[in-house]
């Protein structure tokens, strides 16, 4: 099997190499690596940002107008 991390080639059948020894994640524990890159949730993540920014901006201008 393949590192989900870095995609190093782990020898699964060699119980020395419990980890991948390029870079130490346990594959068989989904915990020992980050979750894998979302770039579809960090796209939702940064157009509800700017919708908060823009509601927050139309908010600041209708309380101008109201004062
Ligand atoms: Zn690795």
């Amino acid at each position: 099997m393949n590192c989900p991390y870095c995609g190093f080639e782990i020898d699964e059948l060699n119980e020395s190499q419990p980890v991948c020894p390029q870079c130490g994640t346990d594959p068989y524990d989904p915990n020992s690596y980050g979750p894998l890159d979302d770039p579809i949730a960090d796209a939702l993540a940064e157009l509800g940002d700017m919708r908060r920014e823009e509601a927050e901006r139309k908010l600041h201008e209708a309380s101008k107008l109201i004062n």
